[in-house]
């Protein structure tokens, strides 16, 4: 693991690791930092190893009005060559993300499709790319079980990709 993903890893927010069918949820204040065990060991277990990433923040710049068309979604640089390691590490890359922006009315689900196949593009041309993408449309009051820190995207995820 070079620097640069070291330094990404330590940005990331980890909601939660998977190893099969066994779930470990973390905090979403924990990163790498204060793993006690090295990244690897982490994911050793399993043989389908995801890591889970949020979106805003973390891959792209985050906008108090929130990113509502796809000109206003910006990837950050230097995401590449540590997604590209991490998926050399055989790690399944899966985005989940909060996204109260729909559920607020300012933009559409349609649009957020658009805005993710921009951001594919994106990784795309920059030498990488994510499995999928999850989303939770839903105001936080609304109670769902799909707003993080809930697990029901990681739980999706892991029935669509095994
Ligand atoms: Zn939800």
């Amino acid at each position: 693991m070079n620097l640069a993903t070291k330094e990404l890893i330590g940005r990331l927010h980890f909601h939660s690791l998977c190893a099969k069918r066994h779930w470990n949820f973390l905090s979403s204040e924990t990163t790498i930092n204060s793993l006690s065990a090295p990244i690897d060991d982490w994911f050793q277990l399993s043989s389908s190893k995801a890591v889970f990433l949020d979106r805003d923040g973390v891959l792209t710049r985050e906008r108090s009005d929130y990113v509502k068309t796809p000109n206003e979604l910006e990837v950050l640089p230097g995401v590449g060559p540590p997604l590209r390691d991490l998926r050399n590490m055989g790690f399944r890359l899966v985005i989940v993300t909060n996204q109260s922006v729909v559920g607020r009315g300012l933009t559409t689900d349609e649009q957020m499709a658009r805005i993710h196949e921009k951001l594919q593009s994106e990784l795309k041309r920059m030498g990488c790319s994510v499995d999928a993408i999850y989303y939770c449309p839903h105001l936080p009051s609304a109670g769902c079980s799909c707003r993080k820190p809930e697990p029901g995207l990681i739980m999706r995820a892991a029935k669509d990709l095994g």
